[in-house]
């Protein structure tokens, strides 16, 4: 499965995205709100225009 950054969705400016690399060099979007709540899937597919779960994140994503 392989997700590109897409700027138009949520996903990209929200706090609770971090943004991982596989060693193949894919960039995935995982979604940490999933480890808590289960109605967000841990890699939301993309882009995502509409979300409840949406924080502003003043720095964007982190990697990890
Ligand atoms: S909470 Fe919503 S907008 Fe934020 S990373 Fe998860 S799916 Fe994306």
């Amino acid at each position: 499965m392989t997700q590109t950054l897409d700027p138009r969705g949520l996903c990209p400016g929200c706090a609770h995205v971090r943004i991982v690399e596989s060693s193949k060099g894919s960039t995935f979007l995982r979604c940490d709100l999933a480890k808590s709540d289960p109605r967000y899937g841990k890699y939301p597919p993309q882009p995502r225009m509409r979300c409840e779960g949406f924080v502003v994140s003043v720095g964007g994503g982190t990697s990890s």
